[in-house]
């Protein structure tokens, strides 16, 4: 717990939001999106088709395998990871400039993703979304009770994994109320002190 948000560079670190699938990182994003435009989001590329609502360039860069290799052949990004069948990868040269130019920078990625932050860029502060409890994970894993149980058997058995990478974090905030979460994840990006005031 000795990591502050500026490097003696003057150069901001970069923080990194992660954690169980269904534990509700979209939520705590739309919410920073919505309510601390100091912040800056990362925008990461997928191959996923968008839902709707979803914007090209502010969600998402909706692109195709093709340009998704090009970008990784390319070394254009800091991290990239499949996940439930399509590829998330987040473009490096955006993140590296706002770090430079002293901006607030916010990544939202899953687990593997922050892995391979933890090597890209050791000083980034990693953080960990956890749910309440166990069981109110359980609750969204099992959705609304229409997948198959062994559809909902392979969910499970994914977040238990999931929730032991917790230990891999430099910290971990529990989502009981998403404005909560986001007042502490501001606290920690934006006052040298916030990671000591968190605990
Ligand atoms: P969704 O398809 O629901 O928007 O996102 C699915 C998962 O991909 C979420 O866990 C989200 O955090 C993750 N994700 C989004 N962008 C990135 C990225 O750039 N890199 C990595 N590794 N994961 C990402």
């Amino acid at each position: 717990g000795t990591k502050v948000d500026f490097l003696p560079s003057g150069e901001r670190r970069l923080t990194v939001l992660s954690g169980p699938s269904g534990v509700g990182k979209s939520t705590v994003v739309a919410e920073i999106r919505r309510a601390h435009p100091e912040v800056w989001l990362s925008v990461s590329v997928t191959t996923r088709r968008p839902r709707p609502g979803e914007v090209n360039g502010l969600h998402y860069f909706f692109v195709d395998g093709a340009e998704f290799d090009r970008l990784v052949e390319a070394g254009e990004l800091l991290e990239w990871a499949e996940f439930a069948g399509n590829r998330y990868g987040t473009p490096r040269a955006a993140v590296l400039d706002k770090l430079a130019a002293g901006v607030p920078t916010l990544l939202e990625i899953d687990l593997e993703g922050a892995r391979q932050v933890r090597r890209t860029m050791p000083d980034a502060l990693l953080v960990f979304l956890a749910p309440p409890s166990w069981e109110e994970l359980e609750k969204r894993l099992r959705g609304r009770g229409t997948e198959p149980e062994d559809v909902i058997a392979r969910r499970l058995e994914a977040g238990r994994i999931e929730m032991a990478a917790e230990k891999e974090f430099d910290l971990t905030l529990v989502n009981t109320d998403v404005e909560d979460v986001c007042h502490r994840l501001i606290a920690l990006m934006t006052d040298p002190l916030g990671v000591t005031t968190t605990t």
